[in-house]
């Protein structure tokens, strides 16, 4: 049986992660500090034999008594208004959370995969992005706890695999979709099915014309499976490529929860990016994947899941 650390474990993807490994036949370790995760998220795993809850802040040195054969590094807040309220946090989870993480891995001889973000591609001057382009980051900016912190990361697990050898996957993961996202995160997933199931104003920051392409959850841990698996050692993403502005998906969310909510149009927040979307021509023909739900149907089964919530 293989043993598996998941840090951030009890966040979004981190939880379905738990919860897809165990069903493969893993042994799962999932470790959090909940500075943004949730103990809830993995509460129906806690009574299965193969996995465990570690509470531990991964900036601080991980000690890990088993055998580990994968060590998944998952914890950070992520989403804008949270890592913006915890910069400190959020610099120290990419940068020494990453340090602590790869030297366990080095130490069991483990595999690594770290969680970075298509963040580090910051206001891309080219789109799609492919993995060959080397990002638009304010590093001083608002937004810039976050998408130097994933930069250092990547910076230090290639560093790990080029002095030692070890087996390092990144995946850059876009924007992602699903049951488990917080309702107050302030993403805008979360922020539009709430104010359309409620009937409130749903809040187009700017224009809306800003582009964002939405990945199912289901989708996205598929993809990180075969990465996992896989023996590439350099970035890919994983993300949906189909592209839409931020007003056209209010609308969709509106027609899919038949909400009687008018758009409320508010300021852009700063460093914002105007396009975003995945080139994901590496991982069609690396990974041999794609996603392969459709945006209204996983809206229909992430309104279920926030309407139970
Ligand atoms: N957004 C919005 N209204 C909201 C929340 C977000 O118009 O209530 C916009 C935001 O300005 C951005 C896009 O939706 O252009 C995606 O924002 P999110 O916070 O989900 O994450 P990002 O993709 O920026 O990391």
């Amino acid at each position: 049986m293989k043993t598996v650390l998941i840090t951030g474990g009890a966040g979004f993807i981190g939880s379905h992660l738990c919860e897809f490994l165990l069903g493969k036949g893993f042994k799962v370790i999932a470790m959090d500090n909940l500075a943004t995760g949730d103990i809830k998220n993995i509460g129906h795993l806690r009574g299965s034999r193969n996995f465990s809850y570690i509470h531990h802040d991964v900036s601080k040195h991980i000690a890990i008594n088993e055998k580990l054969d994968f060590v998944l590094h998952f914890a950070s807040p992520a989403s804008p208004v949270d890592y913006q309220k915890i910069p400190i946090q959020t610099l120290k989870a990419g940068s020494l959370g990453t340090h602590n993480t790869l030297g366990l891995a080095l130490a069991k001889k483990a595999k690594y995969v770290l969680a970075s973000t298509s963040e580090v591609y910051g206001d891309p001057l080219v789109n799609p992005q492919p993995e060959s382009y080397w990002g638009n980051v304010n590093p001083i900016g608002v937004r810039g706890c976050y998408d130097e912190s994933k930069r250092f990361a990547e910076a230090l697990t290639m560093a790990y695999h080029r002095i030692h050898k070890l087996d390092t996957k990144i995946v850059r993961i876009f924007n992602t979709f699903g049951p488990r996202m917080r309702k107050d995160d302030g993403r805008v997933v979360p922020n539009f099915i709430t104010q359309a199931l409620k009937n409130k104003p749903i809040t187009v920051y700017g224009d809306g014309k800003q582009t964002r392409s939405f990945c199912y959850v289901s989708d996205l841990i598929d993809g990180i499976y075969k990465l996992m698996l896989s023996n590439l050692n350099e970035p890919v993403n994983l993300g949906n490529p189909d592209e839409h502005t931020i007003l056209e998906f209010a609308e969709i969310v509106k027609e899919r929860t038949k909400s009687k909510s008018k758009i409320a149009f508010k300021q852009l927040p700063v460093d914002d990016p105007h396009v975003r979307c995945p080139d994901i021509s590496k991982a069609r023909k690396e990974l041999k994947w794609q996603p392969k739900v459709e945006i209204e149907e996983g809206l229909s089964k992430t309104i279920e899941w926030f309407k139970k919530n």
